[in-house]
């Protein structure tokens, strides 16, 4: 399961990075990415805050989350993809 920017909303504030630095970066040009790398497991909890935090819901999910991680664990909601 990978996150991704949408960059033509992206505004650049660097939320996502300090949220989720093992999942988003900036690139040579200052622009924030996507680190393209398995978010499953423990890691999903910190890229889905990421994505609550953006504020201009810039990050969405770019497959399907997995049955195990489908939950929130703060709250125990279903967590849907974003899109
Ligand atoms: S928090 Fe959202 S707007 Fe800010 S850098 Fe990350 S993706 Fe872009």
């Amino acid at each position: 399961m990978r996150a991704r920017i949408d960059p033509t909303r992206c505004q650049g504030y660097g939320i996502c990075v300090e949220v989720a630095p093992k999942h988003f970066t900036y690139d040579d040009w200052g622009f924030v990415q996507a680190v393209q790398i398995d978010a499953d497991g423990e890691h999903h909890a910190a890229v889905q805050h990421a994505l609550e935090q953006c504020p201009i819901h810039a990050i969405r999910w770019i497959d399907s989350p997995p049955t195990a991680q489908a939950k929130d664990p703060s709250t125990g909601n279903p967590v849907r993809p974003v899109g």
